[in-house]
């Protein structure tokens, strides 16, 4: 998981601005007139999928995996429909006394803001494989979302009280909440970062392997670039380093995996890179890690 730089929805996309908001004053006033039945949300936000499939660099935004050879889904962070938490209960509203479920932020159902890409294995309910030997297991996130404070039932109540369990990797740095092992599993350094680990699962196997056979080919890579420069052979440095800066650039899949292997591969190199490369790999994202990450270099 990274951190999606956020992006004006360009001028091109304006219409489509258009309709959402006059679709979400319609999915309000229905709303409205007959609380708590919630409104019947249609799909017209699918056309945000190509500009929010852009600024995540083609890639999920919770497991980073790429989005080229599979569907994904124009996800909702905070749930369109029902919601539930953490243990899967359906959380309820109470309206004038009456019990009855959450409508689900259906005011969010248009809104760029809310609106995530994911791999479909995060989004949906499906069961995977995990290293603990204890079969499948399901996980995926739906219309689960967790909070820590106040939850909002409409669309006057402030959304910055509700403290959501789950990162979004637009409004917040993952490496505040995540850091990654040499095994390739994820681990939370907060309640947050357990959370979004365990709801998604992102430690499922599949991933955890190719964490690990990212972070494996990205030290292989400073070594390539080392022996390619020593070999005097121009042509696999100008490609060694093109796919470092597609690291440096959060290009590739699983950046967290990318840097903990290109930054152990450049531990015992650093002094022999040229200054523009070293500037790019080590001194934006140093600060990002842990000095153990750099073998305790500097
Ligand atoms: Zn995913």
């Amino acid at each position: 998981m990274r951190k999606i730089q956020k992006t004006v929805v360009p001028a091109e996309y304006q219409q489509i601005l258009d309709k959402a908001l006059e679709l979400r004053k319609k999915d309000i006033a229905d709303f409205r007139k007959n609380p708590p039945l919630k409104p019947t949300i249609g799909e017209y936000y699918k056309n945000f999928r190509e500009f929010i499939l852009k600024t995540h660099l083609q890639k999920c935004a919770y497991c980073e995996s790429k989005i080229e050879n599979q569907p994904g889904d124009v996800e909702h962070f905070r749930p369109k429909g029902r919601v539930t938490d953490q243990f899967g209960n359906i959380v309820n509203t109470s309206i004038e006394g009456k019990s009855s479920p959450h409508p689900g932020y259906f005011w969010l159902a248009y809104d760029v803001d809310n609106l995530l890409m994911s791999c479909i294995d995060c989004n949906r309910r499906r069961k995977h494989a995990f290293d603990d030997g204890e079969g499948l297991t399901s996980y995926g996130k739906e219309d689960c979302f967790p909070i820590k404070g106040k939850r909002a039932y409409s669309p006057e109540d402030p959304l910055d009280l509700e403290l959501p369990l789950l990162i979004n990797p637009v409004q917040e740095d993952p490496l505040t909440h995540l850091e990654l092992e040499e095994t390739g599993l994820l681990k939370g350094r907060t309640p947050e970062g357990e959370a979004t680990i365990s709801i998604l699962g992102l430690n499922r196997e599949n991933l955890r392997e190719n964490r690990l056979d990212m972070m494996m080919a990205a030290e292989k890579l400073v070594g390539d670039l080392m022996a390619a420069k020593t070999h005097q052979n121009q042509r696999m440095v100008a490609d060694c380093e093109r796919r470092v800066y597609e690291i440096a650039k959060e290009k590739a899949a699983y950046t967290l995996a990318c840097w903990k292997g290109l930054l152990r591969g450049l531990a015992p190199h650093r002094d022999l890179l040229s200054p523009n490369v070293l500037d790019l790999i080590v001194k934006s994202h140093e600060a990002r890690m842990t000095a153990d990450n750099f073998g305790g270099g500097g």
